[in-house]
């Protein structure tokens, strides 16, 4: 196998590889960009016109994604995926992988479409370079012709979940979310999508509105160890990945039954240290809550009481910094137009 495929290793030990870039039997070529970033570019004259961006363990912690991204590039190094597309791979935040933590100050997927300008520390930095580093590889894609942008986030959940594997679709002014990477997503396993209506600070939501791709937040099941991932089933994912990158997806069936839509009814916001949120802390995503419950107080006896049918939360978590969300409430979404 190429060196450069050892990208995880390389980034747990935090060192930089000695060649910078080596090429496959059949000349697709790697080349190590940054810490725990590589572009995989096809052989000259197989290239399928699409750009896809794999990142994973932007929360440090997140092993299965991490080992998936790992398997797909060590396939490529090997000689045994053949790239048909440009594909970028990052591992987001190294230092916090290096540690088995989910950040180390703050948590990079914050800190995105420029809110990292607003902040220091390493994780801001990182965020500020992600973004060049993306920005990068999509306006560098070569001819005229119009190209594919594709980018999958890869996450997995603190939590367990109602619904194992749901992505989260970003929004942007004048942009219709799209039935056939809807499809697509229904195709690599994904059994649920919330469909986003404004602007967001996270690394899918600046792909999505500033590079014009088509971008997701996959949530894969639970965050596990290293090595402990076996009840992550990341199979159908895996499969349509490795179609992608050797351009043989099969047809994309549009008939999205089955595939659960949901919308953001509100966004619950911390404001201040008496924040208290009225879930157990084990609490499932996509747990749904009944009208008339009190989900959270706040200061100034501030309340949020459920008043939608059918809400459901997803991402509770009352540790986030006042300012910042504490859990999302999402309803059944009508069906796309
Ligand atoms: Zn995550």
């Amino acid at each position: 196998m190429l060196a450069l495929g050892k990208l995880l290793e390389l980034t747990l030990v935090g060192r930089e590889p000695a060649a910078k870039i080596q090429l496959t039997a059949e000349g697709a070529r790697l080349r190590w960009l940054a810490e725990g970033a590589l572009e995989v570019t096809p052989p000259a004259g197989q290239d399928s016109g699409l750009d896809l961006l794999l990142s994973a363990g932007i929360h440090g912690n997140e092993t299965a994604p991490i080992e998936l991204v790992d398997r797909l590039l060590h396939g490529i190094a090997r000689g045994e995926l053949k790239p048909r597309a440009r594909i970028l791979f990052l591992l987001g935040n190294p230092e916090a992988m290096r540690k088995g933590e989910r950040y180390i100050e703050q948590d990079i997927n914050r800190l995105f479409n420029g809110r990292h300008e607003q902040s220091s520390g390493f994780e801001a930095l990182r965020a500020c370079e992600l973004e060049r580093l993306s920005t990068t590889f999509f306006n560098q894609a070569p001819g005229d012709t119009p190209r594919e942008r594709l980018h999958y986030d890869l996450h997995t959940a603190i939590r367990g979940s109602k619904i194992e594997q749901f992505a989260l679709y970003p929004w942007r002014e004048g942009c219709q979310h799209s039935r056939r990477e809807l499809a697509r997503l229904k195709a690599a396993g994904v059994a649920a999508v919330l469909l986003q209506s404004k602007a967001s600070i996270t690394f899918s939501s600046f792909t999505y509105a500033q590079l014009e791709a088509e971008a997701f937040t996959l949530e894969l099941g639970k965050a596990r160890a290293f090595g402990q991932n076996d009840g992550v089933n990341l199979q159908a994912l895996e499969a349509r990945l490795q179609c992608l990158i050797e351009n043989r997806e099969p047809a994309l069936d549009e008939d999205l039954d089955g595939l659960q839509l949901f919308s953001v009814a509100r966004e619950i916001i911390k404001h201040s240290d008496s924040f208290q949120l009225h879930l157990q802390p084990d609490i499932e995503n996509f747990t749904e809550l009944p009208v008339g419950f009190v989900l959270a107080e706040d200061i100034a006896g501030m309340r949020w009481v459920v008043e939608e049918k059918g809400a459901r939360i997803i991402f509770p978590n009352p540790k986030v910094k006042n300012g910042l969300r504490a859990g999302i409430l999402v309803v059944p979404s009508p069906e796309l137009p």
